[in-house]
Formats: C-alpha cells, sequence, structure tokens
C-alpha cells in the first residue's frame, strides 16, 4: 500500500487509535519515540511516561492521524483502565527476546484485549530487543504463535531502529483495511 510521512496536521480522513500494550519495560516506549520522533533516549530506565504521540501518514492518497497511546507505566501495578482501551482498533503488543517472561505473558494480555478492545482490533506482535544477543525466545517459535493466534508479527530493535517503521506500517495498513472494509 503507498505510504508516506507528512508533516502537516491540516484536514485529516481518518484519526486510529492505538496502543501499545506489554510487559514493562519491554521497549513500547523507545518503540513509540523511535516510531514518531526517530530519537533512543538512552539515559530512560523505564517508561518515559507520556500519554500518547500522533503521527500523520498519507495511506492509500488518504490522511491519516494515528493516535498511539503509551502505558505510562500503568502495567507495572496492573491497573491498565479500561479508558487506555477504549476506540482502540488497533495494537501493538510488545514483549522482549531477551526476557522469556515477557513473551508468556502475551496470552495474558491477548486475555486483556479480548475483554476490553473491539473484537476485530489489529494485533502486532512485536518482539523487542532485536539487537541483543542473550535471546531467550526462539524467532520460528514467536512465529508460530503468532499464526496460531492470527496475529501479525515482527521483531525490531528501537535501538538500532530495526523493523520498527514495518511494525507500524504493517500494523497501520491492517487497521486501515478493516476500517475501509468495516470490519471495525
Ligand atoms: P516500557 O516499560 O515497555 O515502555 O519500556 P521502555 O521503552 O521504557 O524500555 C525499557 C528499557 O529497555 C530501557 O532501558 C530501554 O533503553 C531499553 N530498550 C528499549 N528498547 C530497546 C531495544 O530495542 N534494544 C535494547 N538493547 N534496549 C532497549
Amino acid at each position: 500500500m503507498a505510504y508516506s510521512q507528512i508533516d502537516s496536521d491540516g484536514g485529516i480522513d481518518y484519526m486510529f487509535k492505538i496502543v501499545l500494550i506489554g510487559d514493562s519495560g519491554v521497549g513500547k516506549s523507545q518503540l513509540l519515540h523511535r516510531f514518531v520522533k526517530n530519537e533512543f533516549n538512552l539515559k530512560s530506565k523505564s517508561t518515559i511516561g507520556v500519554e500518547f504521540l500522533t503521527k500523520t501518514i498519507v495511506m492509500d492518497h488518504k490522511i491519516v492521524k494515528a493516535q498511539i497511546w503509551d502505558t505510562a507505566g500503568q502495567e507495572r501495578y496492573q491497573a491498565i483502565t479500561t479508558a487506555y482501551y477504549r476506540g482502540a482498533i488497533g495494537a501493538l503488543l510488545a514483549y522482549d527476546i531477551t526476557k522469556r517472561r515477557s513473551f508468556d505473558h502475551v496470552e495474558k494480555w491477548l486475555e486483556e484485549l479480548r475483554m476490553h478492545a473491539d473484537k476485530n482490533i489489529a494485533i502486532m506482535l512485536v518482539g523487542n530487543k532485536s539487537d541483543l544477543t542473550a535471546r531467550e525466545v526462539p524467532t520460528e517459535f514467536a512465529k508460530e504463535f503468532a499464526e496460531q493466534q492470527d496475529l501479525f508479527f515482527i521483531e525490531t530493535s528501537a535501538l538500532n531502529s530495526s523493523n520498527v517503521e514495518s511494525a507500524f506500517h504493517g500494523l497501520l495498513s491492517q487497521v486501515y483495511e478493516n476500517v475501509i472494509k468495516k470490519h471495525i
């Protein structure tokens, strides 16, 4: 699908609410900052604490504003509010490829989505920190899981920018198709 980024915030055709979910420390905030601002904050410990960032893009000659929500650390206290999910039509569910536990929790996050979000929400499963070598989650393993669960899947590194654009673009394209086909 034709895709480009624009700076204008003028008239928009679509507004997509996207949520970031996944365990604390997997790199959600860094993925968001890399995608929206092309930044990686080396000093950040965990979660920078913004509510959401927006990025305006052109898809299929339409101006789409993606409003991408970050948990701002709520997940540490098991307290993601239902408001966080309200109106979301896409989710980027991240785990850390070097933390098996964060992958084991993906099912819990899927349940949470099923409970609180639209049933046709598009989901991109993202294995982040692919720049690290201490891998605990094999790519094939995650890929197979994603296929079984009908999720899109990609491995990324917010640190070195690998596949971050592809992860968000892939998700936004799917959201766009769902919206066009009125599945959501
Ligand atoms: P969040 O709690 O899921 O929002 O995670 P953060 O974005 O705050 O990141 C948690 C920690 O992981 C921080 O120390 C980041 O610098 C680090 N981090 C995030 N993404 C990457 C990555 O792609 N590679 C590496 N090596 N570290 C990362």
